[in-house]
């Protein structure tokens, strides 16, 4: 059996863990987590990375420190992980659907200004597959109308748009490091923080309200409530399992786009005989291979694949329904427009096994299972 996912393990993460009980710190923001966030501020160029407990915290962060209150509207795509919604939705934000684009599956950048009203807050891109949305058109609208823009990056660490780092394009950006990303600590995140005048109030907010690690720099002598929050941030020893992954990310990615590579060129026969279509990736946007996905003709041919599949003992899988035909979405959101893409290209997506250490012959196998069921 072909696993869809395993958790990358790349032999260093014991140790730390080691390090970090030895330490006698492993609660926040200890060794391990001030490593992982130097190093994601050196990988990205933002000004400040905080670990959190989640990506889903990270933009619940996000959401705080933008300010989004009752009767606010959040503009995203519907095909993503609810989270990029109910971090709003939580605040009492209105969450306003757009159409995708279907090369990228990411939201299609020229239906966001139409869908704004004077209760807009905040436009959340989200990098699907690690593949970049198109930064500079949402940056522009987000000016025009001085909004915030909050990027899921979930996906995207170590993937670039026009040379910037994903997450840190916008006015926050959000890392996942659950056990199905490039690089986990079982349940874990980040959020990215571009304003430095925001700094502060994100370590209040992830330090339960107080001021605690203005404290532990010495800058005050007793730390105190001084405002909501909540706690965001993770064990030391999470962070530890992390870090020796960070350290090898280029190793990490390199292997993992050999993988995707590898499946684009093969099945790049099938595309032209009209049977499927692969992923694109706009020039500008260098990716992290965080997923491979096919488009298969429609759903039945879908469930047909992923079953033939399996018989053949490959995990294949598929996500998203779209958040605006889930029971939630009906509560807590509107679809501005139609939904053209968003539902068909959904229920087309298969995703292939993708993991770090997955083997070139399982790679060869899985190729060869796909082109049989085809045939
Ligand atoms: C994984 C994922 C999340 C949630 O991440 P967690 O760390 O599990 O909270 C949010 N958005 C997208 C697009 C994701 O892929």
């Amino acid at each position: 059996m072909i696993n869809f996912n395993v958790p990358p393990y790349t032999g260093k993460e014991m140790e730390y863990i080691a390090k970090a009980v030895a330490n006698q710190k492993i609660c926040g923001d200890g060794e391990f987590t001030k490593k992982c966030n130097e190093w994601m501020e050196k990988q990205t160029g933002t000004a400040k990375a905080l670990l959190t407990t989640s990506c889903t915290h990270a933009t619940e962060l996000a959401a705080i420190l933008a300010d989004i209150n009752p009767g606010d509207e959040v503009i995203m795509p519907a095909y993503t992980f609810v989270s990029t919604a109910d971090a709003f939705v939580l605040r009492g934000a209105t969450v306003v659907f757009v159409d995708i684009r279907p090369d990228t599956m990411n939201i299609d950048e020229n239906l966001i200004e139409a869908a704004i009203t004077e209760k807009t807050r905040a436009i959340v891109p989200v990098h699907y597959a690690g593949v970049s949305c198109e930064m500079d058109k949402i940056m522009e609208i987000a000016d025009k109308y001085n909004l915030c823009v909050i990027e899921d990056a979930a996906q995207g660490i170590m993937a670039t748009y026009k040379g910037k780092a994903l997450g840190a394009i916008g006015d926050y950006g959000c890392y996942s490091f659950h056990e199905t990303k490039n690089f986990s600590m079982g349940e874990g995140g980040a959020i990215l923080i571009q304003d430095e005048a925001k700094i502060e109030e994100a370590e209040i907010v992830r330090e339960k309200g107080t001021n605690r690690a203005k404290f532990f720099r010495g800058q005050i002598d007793k730390y105190t409530w001084v405002d909501k929050g909540s706690s965001y941030l993770p064990s030391d020893m999470n962070a530890a399992y992390l870090y020796a992954q960070l350290e090898l990310a280029k190793e990490i990615t390199a292997a993992r786009l050999s993988v995707w590579n590898r499946y684009h060129e093969a099945f790049a026969e099938l595309e032209a005989a009209g049977k499927i279509t692969r992923p694109f990736v706009p020039e500008y946007c260098e990716h992290n291979a965080h997923m491979y996905y096919l488009k298969c003709k429609d759903l039945e041919e879908r469930t047909r694949l992923i079953a033939f599949l399996k018989e053949q003992g490959v995990m294949a899988v598929f996500h998203y329904v779209p958040l605006h035909t889930a029971p939630a979405g009906e509560k807590f959101a509107r679809f501005h427009g139609e939904d053209v893409y968003t539902t068909r290209e959904s229920e087309r997506l298969v995703r292939l096994p993708m993991y770090y250490g997955l083997k070139d012959d399982e790679v060869e196998y899985i190729i060869s299972k796909v082109k049989e069921f085809y045939k």
